[in-house]
């Protein structure tokens, strides 16, 4: 199947009779006719269900579609992007261990490595998305467990090398996650290009009508963890009366420990409710991708003919330094966020974001709406000067999110907000 058929009839296929869209399945819980069946649900929790903070079948449904986007063997769905963010790391690291990321990725992902894990003894050896693989491999140390990136990061655009980070990956024998959430499994798969492991905030383009949060983790089932570096991995759980993941689950050693161990400790499971509106948002997908891709670069054409912008950050764009790499990892569009600079710092950009009426002033992003955002006054607020310039946020900087509206409409919206500075 390809994409636009998978985005409608993966993860779900009724029998006879049964109801023609995916269910809500509202019930915290799965009855059995004997405590011996409970118990060997216990043994094996992949068997069948046993509580809705570990699975549900409307959870479930959506979880099987995006694997087949991503091309990945499971999937787990979280309440939140920062949920999968956090799980996909602790699934791997533990106190006095280490993890290479990139600094351009999301600020709510910043903080999380930078300061939160940090606490918890959790190392982050930030690395430039643009290290040569030199740089790259003198990062590690004995306890580096993953290499972490944004295929395209939000706010600044970057597009990350997959294949670079990989190779240097595997030579370390440890995974390459990405998040993919502003291509898409639709614009990129990285599993295509060596990644190990894909998690989404679906709150973004996935869900894409801003109706509810959620995250999810794809395993792509290649990365072989009996390579030594995952004793959690290899060994008994104890948590888990001796389960030895690799052994019992295979391929898919990696997925079933998160949700066995991580899902069950820290309960982050969706709501069955939220995971029917996500697939909702999913079955439009691949026809709205395309669209933003279209809408994106009109108006990233549109604000680098102005001469009231300092410079416009859109792969996309033939002028954009991500261009070759773009063309490359996204080569059916680089989705509808744009950022820009405009002349005048700080006040200017203000003074931009208040003029426009169509679009609208929100922490949003990734919407069927187009909306703005003023990174450096709101979601990167916490970060030093420093930080910003290596998340590549400058003080004038806008992060534009093109929607659906016709885009004579947000043309026309953009080029007045541009003559009010
Ligand atoms: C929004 C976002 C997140 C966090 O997701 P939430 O659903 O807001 O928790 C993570 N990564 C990227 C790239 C994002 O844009």
């Amino acid at each position: 199947m390809k994409d636009e058929t998978k985005c409608l009839h993966a993860g779900y296929t009724p029998k006879n009779s049964e109801p023609r869209v995916v269910p809500i399945v509202q019930s915290t819980t799965y009855v059995y006719d004997s405590t011996r069946e409970v118990a060997a649900v216990f043994d094996d929790p992949t068997r069948s269900l046993i509580y809705s903070r570990f699975a549900n079948p409307t959870v479930m449904a959506v979880e099987e579609k995006i694997a087949a986007l991503e091309g990945g063997i499971a999937a787990m769905c979280t309440s939140s992007g920062q949920a999968a963010s956090l799980l996909s790391i602790l699934n791997l690291c533990r106190a006095g261990d280490s993890f290479i990321s990139t600094p351009q990725i999301y600020g709510g992902t910043i903080n999380l490595f930078a300061f939160t894990l940090k606490k918890y003894g959790i190392e982050c050896i930030f690395v430039d998305a643009y290290a040569d693989e030199e740089t790259i491999h003198k990062a590690f140390k004995p306890n580096t467990r993953l290499i972490f990136g944004e295929t395209l990061a939000n706010p600044a655009l970057t597009v990350f090398d997959i294949e670079k980070f990989a190779k240097v990956a595997h030579e370390h024998n440890v995974p390459l996650i990405m998040d993919n959430t502003f291509p898409t499994p639709v614009l990129c798969k990285p599993f295509d290009f060596g990644a190990d492991i894909v998690v989404h905030s679906t709150t973004k383009y996935m869900d894409g009508h801003a109706v509810q949060g959620g995250g999810v983790i794809v395993d792509s089932g290649k990365f072989d963890w009996t390579c030594g570096n995952f004793p959690e991995m290899t060994e008994p759980d104890e948590s888990y009366h001796g389960t030895i993941y690799t052994e019992m689950y295979g391929k898919a050693a990696y997925i079933i420990k998160a949700r066995m161990q991580l899902m069950r400790d820290f309960g982050c499971y969706p709501a069955a409710h939220s995971a029917f509106l996500l697939n909702l948002g999913l079955e439009t997908l691949a026809i709205r991708m395309p669209q933003y891709c279209k809408h994106g670069l009109a108006i990233a054409e549109l604000l680098e003919a102005s001469e009231k912008v300092e410079r416009v950050k859109y792969p996309g764009l033939k002028s954009d330094p991500d261009y070759e790499l773009a063309q490359k990892y996204l080569p059916n569009g680089c989705s509808g966020v744009i950022s820009f600079v405009v002349k005048g710092g700080r006040a200017n950009a203000e003074k931009f974001m208040d003029s426009l009426k169509l679009a609208s002033n929100e922490v949003h992003v990734a919407d069927i709406r187009t909306c703005v955002l003023h990174p450096a006054s709101e979601t990167h607020r916490q970060l030093t000067e420093e930080q910003l310039v290596a998340a590549g946020i400058n003080p004038g900087l806008v992060r534009f999110s093109v929607g659906l509206e016709d885009i004579d409409d947000i043309k026309e919206d953009v080029q007045r907000a541009l003559d009010a500075i």
